[in-house]
């Protein structure tokens, strides 16, 4: 055979594997495996893979190859940029590059033959379009209902199953299985209307006076709300929005009104096409200074405004001029942020030119927007909206990335891997394009501040709310005076009670924020002063009332709560600390009338809670919501008056060298949910130290005395930015394997780089999962050249796990841990 022809494929797995593996290419497929496209492979004992073509090229190596076994993209599906950039993420985060491609890849495009598939629910059973093999392989299906694609060749005899497996899944005959699992009832919401009967004035006429004839008076004033809600009559009215619910029944009985359930979509959005032209956005002078900063400014910029000041029209006119000229703008927010609220505000301008890219998403729908990323058509979308995995999206002419609310930690992926922080690899990302980066924030990350206030990024402020509306009053509670003078009810001082009633009473809503879920954070024996632990993590286990069970927030561990103490039998246990469902039952106590909700990691486990939640927030139908830093993020409400803040020490006291960051960031972001709108919002912050320093800082808004004792500390300390960690945490079962292993990578790691190595220690959770933990921090200057040491830590761990006896430890890096 002529060496001319003989072509080979190097391409990229989504596995824990590093680099590429080199395929030959068959004769049949000559000219046909594009760079970016998928190819199915052998890897491992039999398994198949969807692989992504990194190279084609004529260099033979020296051992036996086998084939790509088939094509699925007869065009690329990612570009050579977006390889690049995943290369770059596994050099920077010290994982491999199937590690990233596996993160960036949305599930619909890494079809494996373990995958699991069966008929898509909404397949009409059109068989007319199917060919044969298509055929039988739908036949298969409606038989096993769920299979392996593997499984499904093996059955048919089929050898080149992926290929239609990939053109059924994409015209939605087939589904992924795993997809399935997230597939949600609909929601729907009971909706009361008026019965025929009483249609007519006279018939209500009647009515009235036939209840206030029985002297009904919470009927006749439920009716007349009623009447008033659905302009007399012609339209339902949602049922939580008619109280009280006893009239209501009443009436329902007396054949006044009929309900009816009603299916609600959950992300609603508005129409596609663009309703409102950029060009009526009036700035106002600090939104127009810092429109104009930040389009002259460095590559990057920080937009510093406070809450409510308006940022979002900012970065819409940005986005406007990028749009104009035809090119892409990716917008990252916290996944928490990523609300119906901003999809509506973005699609009001943009139209179908905005594209979502959204967890709560189904796959196909993400696949669709992957396509439409790259696409050469008119659908390509323009404006890329989504939350930190929105970096991995195929670009094709990317000009502008805004990193919205940029201090959020929620943009930092501990697990699975890669661990990245979302925002500073979307500023490498806009790098590599020559796009403009803006970040944006009312309490900016310290790094951040520093970089623009020493020159590498722009800056730009805003320091008013639009609108000239007054940041909210923000007043500490001193608790300590509280409970000696016994000005205490459950958990809340007389202050935050009444400030709510004032709010329930002007028709005004609340917020609680509290950190923490769960009823208390643990239980304890009265007498012997046992805590129950979890098994399996070093922690206590946390008391969930609803449930009536103790879990911990580590590992999921579950058991029923013990009626007597397991170390003394003593019956009287006690619940220590206040989680967000406590609050949530005081609250009911306390305000009989109102309508209390929860927003937490719990309540919201279900689908699309999380953004009902806020829909009935929104429509106050929720009068009081109480929840952890989920309440905290970007909401825009008109309403809320009144923010209590609980556990302000525990967040201050939190050891970690960013609590006060933190603290301060989550405080005053959720003080900025109140009072947007004119209503004069107040703030109250229930503590035991009112003097501390953080508190006062939010009390006064005073971001720059935070920024400059948080500074000096971080130089004097050598925390960063003046400098960069690497954690390197050991997992063992065994606690002597791992006290040996780690003390090893230590010692060897000092021979080279001597007092940059810190520990080995134990980290604040000394166990999870049943492995046991100890830390080793790497921390090295700004100058230092850290891509080398990375190789040489990457080398000392290869070298300790290739011993027998440490073979089973893993070891993990954390690059820029914080
Ligand atoms: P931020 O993101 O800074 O917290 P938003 O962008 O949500 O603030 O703005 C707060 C409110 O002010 C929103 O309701 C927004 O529509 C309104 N707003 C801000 N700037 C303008 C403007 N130039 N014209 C009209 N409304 C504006
Ligand atoms: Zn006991
Ligand atoms: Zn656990």
């Amino acid at each position: 055979m002529n060496a001319d022809d003989v072509f080979f494929a190097d391409v990229l797995l989504p596995l824990h594997v590093q680099g590429t593996f080199t395929y030959r290419i068959p004769r049949e497929f000559a000219g046909q495996v594009k760079v970016g496209a998928r190819v199915v492979v052998q890897f491992g004992r039999s398994r198949l893979y969807s692989a992504v073509v990194r190279r084609v090229h004529q260099e033979q190596p020296s051992f036996q190859l086998k084939y790509v076994l088939a094509i699925l993209d007869t065009s690329p599906i990612v570009n050579p940029r977006s390889m690049d950039f995943w290369e770059w993420m596994a050099d920077y985060y010290m994982c491999t590059v199937g590690d990233v491609m596996a993160a960036a890849l949305p599930a619909a495009l890494k079809l494996a033959s373990e995958s699991a598939v069966s008929i898509h629910p909404d397949f009409e059973g059109e068989l007319s379009s199917l060919s044969k093999t298509e055929m039988q392989i739908v036949q298969l299906l409606t038989e096993h209902r769920v299979m392996k694609v593997n499984d499904v060749s093996r059955a048919l005899n089929l050898q080149k199953i992926m290929p239609v497996m990939k053109g059924l899944i994409e015209r939605q005959v087939v589904i992924m299985d795993e997809e399935l699992r997230q597939r949600y009832t609909p929601r729907t919401v009971a909706y009361v209307s008026l019965a025929q009967e009483y249609a007519t004035e006279e018939a209500q006429a009647a009515l009235f006076a036939a209840l206030e004839k029985r002297k009904s008076t919470a009927q006749v004033a439920l009716m007349m709300s009623f009447l008033q809600l659905s302009h007399f009559g012609s339209e339902a009215v949602a049922k939580a929005d008619l109280r009280p619910s006893t009239s209501l029944d009443a009436l329902v009985k007396r054949g006044v009104f009929h309900i009816e359930e009603r299916v609600e979509s959950r992300i609603t959005t508005a129409g596609n096409g663009a309703e409102a032209k950029v060009a009526d956005i009036v700035l106002n002078d600090e939104q127009q200074a810092a429109f104009d900063t930040l389009r002259k400014g460095p590559a990057v910029s920080l937009l510093h405004g406070v809450t409510s000041s308006g940022k979002t029209e900012v970065y819409i006119k940005l986005i406007d001029e990028v749009v104009s000229a035809g090119k892409q703008a990716l917008f990252l927010v916290p996944e928490i942020a990523l609300t119906s609220q901003l999809i509506n505000r973005l699609r009001t301008y943009f139209g179908d030119k905005v594209g979502v890219y959204h967890s709560r998403f189904s796959n196909s729908q993400r696949a669709e927007v992957w396509h439409r990323t790259h696409s050469d058509g008119a659908d390509r979308y323009q404006v890329l909206l989504g939350a930190r995995s929105a970096i991995f999206l195929p670009f094709v002419d990317l000009a502008l990335v805004i990193i919205d609310e940029e201090h959020d930690a929620s943009y930092k992926q501990t697990d699975p891997l890669p661990r990245y922080n979302g925002r500073d690899a979307a500023i490498y990302l806009a790098s590599m394009w020559k796009a403009r980066t803006v970040l944006g924030s009312a309490t900016p990350s310290i790094e951040c501040r520093y970089h623009a206030l020493t020159g590498k990024y722009g800056l730009a402020e805003m320091k008013h709310r639009y609108g000239g509306f007054a940041l909210p009053e923000v007043e500490c509670v001193d608790m300590k005076e509280k409970l000696r003078t016994k000005q205490v009810k459950g958990i809340f001082s007389d202050t935050l009670i009444s400030a709510i009633e004032t709010a329930l009473d002007n028709g005004q809503q609340a917020i609680i924020f509290q950190n923490r879920r769960g009823f208390a954070p643990r239980l304890e024996c009265d007498e012997c002063h046992h805590v129950p632990q979890c098994v399996n993590c070093d922690v206590s286990l946390v008391y969930h009332k609803g449930t009536n069970t103790l879990r911990c927030h580590r590992c999921g561990y579950s058991i029923p709560v013990p009626s007597e103490c397991p170390q003394c039998h003593s019956t009287h246990l006690r619940t220590m600390g206040i989680g967000t469902e406590r609050i949530e039952e005081d609250l009911h106590l306390l305000f009989p009338n109102a309508n209390v909700a929860r927003m937490d990691l719990d309540s919201t486990s279900q689908k699309n809670r999380y953004d009902e939640l806020l829909t009935d927030f929104q429509h106050k139908r929720i009068d009081i919501l109480v929840g952890t830093q989920m309440v905290t993020k970007g909401l825009d409400f008109e309403h809320v008056s009144v923010v209590g803040i609980i556990g302000a020490d525990s967040m201050i006291n939190f050891p970690d060298f960013r609590a006060y960051e933190r603290a301060f960031q989550q405080m005053t972001q959720v003080s900025g949910r109140a009072g947007r709108h004119g209503t004069a919002g107040r703030v109250i912050i229930q503590t035991f130290n009112p003097f501390h320093m953080v508190l006062d800082d939010v009390r006064h808004n005073n971001y720059d005395h935070l920024y400059g004792e948080q500074i000096n500390e971080r130089r004097v300390f050598h925390y960063p930015p003046f400098s960069r960690l690497i954690e390197i945490t050991l997992k063992h079962r065994s606690s002597a394997v791992l006290d040996n292993a780690a003390l090893q990578l230590a010692t060897t790691l000092k021979a080279t780089f001597g007092t940059r190595v810190i520990g080995p220690e134990y980290p604040l959770v000394t166990r999870v999962r049943g492995l046991c933990l100890k830390m080793i921090t790497m921390r090295f200057e700004r100058t230092e050249p850290i891509a080398e040491a990375k190789k040489i830590i990457m080398r000392a761990t290869d070298a300790l796990t290739a011993q027998k006896d440490y073979a089973s430890v893993a070891v993990h890096f954390d690059v820029d841990p914080y």
